[in-house]
């Protein structure tokens, strides 16, 4: 006879089950990250384990058709993979359908869904992967799904498991993640009748750490931003006098998953090198956005491994994240820089506890906040009327340089010796910059304070002087601003400039196919792409204020872009857009910087017109002499 059998289904997802399913944890990052993928903007985790044990997870979502509430649970049954080449692009958590059928597998399943627009909903039983019911049901749009009895039909399983209250604590921690990752979701997580924390989704990543890990971890954090080339790292890591005994609140997430990873911990450690005493570990909460092609997340079902194309580059760019957020070695004893006083409020007023040294700064995310709205209102740090002698107002500088001279914008400044006319490359022409002050008549308006330019640090960071304060303005980020607003306000196409030798780039049929239906779009924006031959299209020109050398790194950012675009309002879909072309297009950190541009910078910032860049960053921070006092003992 025969030895060798095929498995049947059932049996073969109770093996599965134990990668996905490894705990209750398990379930609690699953359920959460479906309720995101269905687009869910209020998310409720209760759970309670031990005796009665259940997790359940509510969502305001999507939710299922009647026909799909029961399909859901078959093994590799997805709505969000449909062809191989999907498996380049994920933009979902879920992809691998296996979630649901290998939880159903080992515990007993009711599904509660109601799919957006349909007038009922359904109610689904499940028990151990066998559908027991299926019934029309009143509720409300959304999903939710209560999982009970986790591995009653696998006693094997079940001995693995820790005690009722450290599987509690690792479903929790399980939710606290995935509330950091999503700082604009509502994430609630009742445990066991009590509330453990509510994240109120309110698009500020620092509310979301108040809120999910308490006010004493805030205290001390460092805010870290930096992007490279291929890696963007943001968040907050902890200041070396607030390191702890362990590495328990270390939080990384890459492209909103939370993952571990051993690499990314050691390259956080170094930066911390000399400075922290043995036994001592820094905090963290940080975010890296990689380009998916970038990143493989498909090396574990479970999702919380990844491996990066290029490890180095991303070592690289997490340790000199962190140590460009410490500062310089040996310097000074560290002065925590507080957030412009208005996006201190939020978490500060409501937390009556936080002290001066505490960091807060307010990560909008990009996307639903159009620039219009980014513009509105003054700059906070714009306050008080006291002028600093000798010193030329920013409105005098924005009417100079509107009127056409970069020399009169940039001479007046202190501080820099040879503040040269130029209009260098990647930077605002006069022609530019004049569009630039239609664009914002406000700032011609608004008495804005004085302030002087006093130079630049780690040709990244523009130190400038207003009234009481300094500000330090992250170069990028702020030119970002100002090209991203000027090309989104002009509707007449922007300035190309003809590439000498045209570039020629490979493209796949459907690229040529998004092409041939964007191609008006992107000469708009001065991209002038055209089909050349078999499989490739060939770039005559770009966005004037571009290195021509970044410019097929753009295209295939854009054809990434023009993806994902067709999902989106169309108006969202050129903003994201043009955010590519203004990074690509904005000088970068560690360029060297003319100082009237510089000067122009610094203008745009203190008058208040950019104050964050178009991926939501801030685009300055502050340092009042207040602080400068109390830190050197002149006040108390
Ligand atoms: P995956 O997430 O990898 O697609 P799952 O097994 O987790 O696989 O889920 C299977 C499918 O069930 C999903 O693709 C989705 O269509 C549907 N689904 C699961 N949870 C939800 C939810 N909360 N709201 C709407 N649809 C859901
Ligand atoms: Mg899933």
């Amino acid at each position: 006879m025969a030895e060798i059998n095929v498995l049947p289904p059932h049996l073969a997802d109770l093996i599965a089950a134990g990668e996905v399913v490894e705990r209750p944890a398990s379930v609690v990052k699953e359920l959460a990250e479906n309720a995101l993928d269905a687009g869910a903007s209020k998310i409720e985790i209760r759970l309670r384990i031990g005796s009665g044990s259940f997790i359940q997870v509510k969502d305001d979502g999507d939710g299922m058709l009647p026909e799909d509430a029961g399909v859901c649970f078959l093994r590799h049954a997805t709505s969000k993979l449909s062809s191989p080449e999907g498996l380049e692009r994920i933009n979902t958590m879920g992809f691998r359908g296996e979630a649901l059928a290998a939880i159903s597998a080992v515990s007993r399943i009711e599904l509660i869904t109601r799919r957006r627009g349909e007038k009922t909903g359904v109610r689904v039983q499940v028990e151990a992967g066998e559908i027991i019911d299926i019934s029309e049901y009143g509720c409300p749009e959304g999903t939710s799904i209560t999982v009970r009895d986790l591995f009653f039909n696998t006693p094997a399983r079940r001995k693995f498991l820790k005690s009722d209250k450290a599987e509690a604590s690792a479903c929790c921690l399980a939710a606290a993640k995935f509330a950091l990752a999503n700082h604009l979701v509502t994430v609630r997580l009742v445990n066991d009748g009590n509330e453990e924390f509510f994240s109120p989704g309110d698009w500020h990543e620092s509310s979301a750490i108040y809120n999910v890990l308490g006010a004493e971890f805030m205290k001390g954090l460092v805010f870290v931003s930096s992007q490279t080339e291929e890696v963007e790292v943001s968040g907050f890591i902890s200041s070396p006098a607030s390191c702890r005994g362990n590495r328990t609140k270390q939080f990384f997430f890459c492209n909103g998953r939370p993952i571990s990873s051993l690499l990314l911990q050691s390259a956080l450690e170094q930066a911390y090198k000399n400075r922290l005493m043995t036994g001592k570990f820094p905090a963290c909460v940080l975010q890296l956005s990689i380009s998916p092609a970038s990143v493989d997340v498909n090396v574990h079902p479970a999702k919380t491994q990844v491996r990066f194309r290029d490890e180095r580059a991303v070592f690289d760019a997490v340790y000199y994240a962190a140590m460009a957020a410490l500062g310089a070695e040996g310097s000074a004893p560290e002065l925590a820089i507080p957030a412009a006083a208005e996006q201190t409020d939020a978490v500060a007023l409501k937390s009556g506890e936080l002290d001066n040294d505490t960091i807060i700064i307010d990560r909008r995310s990009s996307g639903a906040l159009s620039g219009a709205a980014l513009h509105d209102g003054a700059a906070p740090y714009l306050t008080g009327q006291s002028r600093i002698s000798g010193v030329f107002s920013a409105s005098g500088a924005a009417r100079q340089s509107a009127a056409g001279s970069i020399e009169a914008a940039a001479s007046p400044s202190y501080g820099l010796k040879s503040a040269k006319p130029s209009a260098p490359r990647g930077f605002a022409t006069e022609a530019v910059f004049h569009r630039e002050a239609e664009v914002a008549p406000r700032a011609e308006e608004s008495e804005a304070a004085p302030y002087r330019v006093i130079g630049e640090a780690m040709k990244t960071y523009l130190i400038v002087e207003t009234e009481g304060q300094l500000l330090l303005i992250d170069k990028h980020a702020a030119h970002e601003r100002m090209i991203f607003d000027r090309l989104l306000s002009s509707d007449s196409g922007a300035m190309a400039q003809e590439l000498l030798t045209p570039v020629t780039i490979k493209a796949s049929p459907e690229e040529l196919e998004l092409l041939a239906e964007s191609s008006e779009r992107l000469r708009a924006i001065g991209l002038e792409l055209e089909p050349f031959g078999q499989g490739s299209l060939i770039l005559r020109t770009v966005p004037a204020d571009m290195d021509p050398s970044d410019a097929s790194a753009l295209v295939e950012e854009l054809f990434e872009k023009l993806r994902l675009g067709e999902k989106l309002p169309p108006e969202e879909a050129r903003e994201s857009i043009l955010r590519s072309v203004a990074c690509k297009a904005a000088i970068k950190a560690g360029w060297d910087t003319e100082p009237g541009e510089l000067e122009l910078l610094a203008e745009a910032v203190v008058s208040g017109r950019v104050k964050y860049c178009p991926h939501g960053r801030p685009v300055a921070v502050t340092l009042t002499q207040k602080q400068l006092e109390r830190s050197f003992g002149r006040i108390v």
